[in-house]
């Protein structure tokens, strides 16, 4: 045994994928390697599955406008009926190295912070926290979790308020960790992405300007049951759309286009205007990118709801009563100030640093900083190392879960070749 484990090493677990990332890419790849009759070990950081999507709202207004949220709940529900695979939550790729053609790896696991059997689910907890999305509520789950991203412990900050107001003690900030050793054949990085920072766009006011939101604050908003019109001193009228933040902006070192955010604003307007018929909607674009399948009918049943203008605001102040304004150039090519009570940035998909031990084989990188080449290879720069979803570059639900099953038939064959002896 290795010395440096110490002596919190439970099991030494030997599979044929290691999957990093509990996302709906990580979570279909599991699925479809079991399907092939392969066996996985998932290694998740958060203390719950499903990535970002596990934050999304539905968007059904009388019928369901396809934006893919539910189907995690699909691959929840089929997993849990298969035994080709281990589920490590709360965990992390401690140290990893490579023996003949077998990747070795001790994953560390922290021990959850709330201890759901104790939790009353009064709530305090989020009223004290100071940071906002630091407890997480997933949307197949009623219980309530700390994120390790958002935490401010997770970034070496001491923070006990909500341990501290909890009358029923269910918080506990121990550094309980135990260790596993795992030894696969082939490794799956899923890590997913990062949304754009929107504050990096500092002349859209977002964290300066109250009213101004990001496309995830509204849909984690919508989801929760805590998006209130009501709390708008006159109502709530008028909501604007602002497109392609984060996204296609050379200067932001983006120079894509993040390929789902057309789609996301114009499901959220449209639920909107499902729900408060009397809003008045606007959505601000370069051009609508329509990568989803039948995404033209979409447009079409928009384009009665929502106006569409052709301009990528060149800023957005406060107005004298501290509504947001929305500054861009009209059709006449003549500066327009437009007040809305509601902006919200259309954030796009960045990548993300995959936090993995400095022992772990470089990978390649693509020329917008995303792991591996383009979407049709999912090999990640190194034997045995693939990647596939977000991690690779910016996809919807539907083109992850296609890109794991592609993923899942090269790590098949990988898998195979590697049992014949061949040369890898
Ligand atoms: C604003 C916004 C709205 C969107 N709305 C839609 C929509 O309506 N419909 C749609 O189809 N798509 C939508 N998308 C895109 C969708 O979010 C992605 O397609 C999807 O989340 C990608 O899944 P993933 O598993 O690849 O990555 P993620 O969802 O990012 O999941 C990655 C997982 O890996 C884990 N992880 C990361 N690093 C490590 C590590 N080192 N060790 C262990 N675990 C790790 C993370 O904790 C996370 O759970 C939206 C995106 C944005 C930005």
């Amino acid at each position: 045994m290795n010395s440096k484990i110490g002596k919190n090493l439970l099991k030494n677990m030997k599979k044929d994928v290691l999957i990093i990332g509990g996302g709906i890419t990580g979570l279909s790849l599991c699925w479809e390697l079991a399907c092939l009759g392969i066996e996985s070990i998932l290694v998740e950081k958060a203390p719950y599955l499903g990535g970002h999507v596990s934050q999304f709202a539905c968007k059904a207004t009388q019928t369901c406008q396809r934006c893919g949220a539910c189907v995690l709940e699909d691959y929840l529900s089929k997993l849990s009926n298969t035994g080709l695979f281990e589920l490590h939550l709360n965990s992390t790729i401690g140290s990893f190295s490579q023996i003949g053609k077998k990747f070795s790896s001790v994953v560390s696991h922290k021990r959850s912070q709330i201890i759901n059997e104790r939790c009353d689910d009064c709530n305090l907890c989020s009223k004290v926290c100071p940071v906002e999305g630091a407890l997480v509520r997933p949307s197949f789950d009623s219980k309530l979790y700390i994120s390790n991203e958002k935490c401010l412990n997770s970034i070496g900050i001491h923070c006990e308020a909500c341990a501290q107001i909890c009358p029923q003690g269910a918080i506990e900030f121990g550094e309980k960790t135990k260790e596993i050793q795992i030894e696969a054949s082939a490794v799956a990085i899923c890590t997913g992405f990062t949304p754009f920072d929107a504050t990096k766009k500092a002349r859209f006011g977002y964290q300066r300007i109250p009213g101004v939101l990001t496309t995830l604050e509204l849909d984690s908003l919508l989801r929760t049951g805590n998006f209130e019109p009501a709390a708008f001193a006159d109502g709530l009228k008028s909501v604007a759309f602002i497109q392609c933040v984060g996204s296609r902006d050379p200067k932001l070192g983006a120079n894509y286009c993040s390929r789902i955010c057309c789609g996301v604003s114009i499901r959220l307007a449209r639920l909107l205007k499902n729900r408060y018929p009397e809003i008045r909607l606007s959505i601000f674009y370069m051009d609508i990118q329509t990568f989803e399948r039948e995404f033209d009918k979409t447009l079409d049943q928009a384009q009665n709801e929502i106006t569409f203008i052709r301009a990528i605001p060149s800023e957005i102040r406060a107005s004298e009563n501290n509504r947001p304004e929305v500054i861009y150039n009209g059709d006449d090519d003549l500066k327009q100030i437009t007040p809305f009570d509601l902006v919200i940035l259309s954030v796009g998909i960045a990548p993300r640093d995959p936090d993995l031990p400095k022992s772990f084989p470089v990978l390649w990188q693509n020329r917008d900083g995303f792991i591996g080449a383009d979407e049709n290879d999912v090999t990640a720069g190194h034997p045995g190392v693939f990647v596939a979803g977000a991690a690779q570059g910016p996809k919807s639900i539907a083109d992850c879960i296609s890109q794991s099953i592609l993923a899942a038939s090269r790590i098949k064959e990988y898998l195979d070749r590697a049992k014949m002896g061949e040369k890898l």
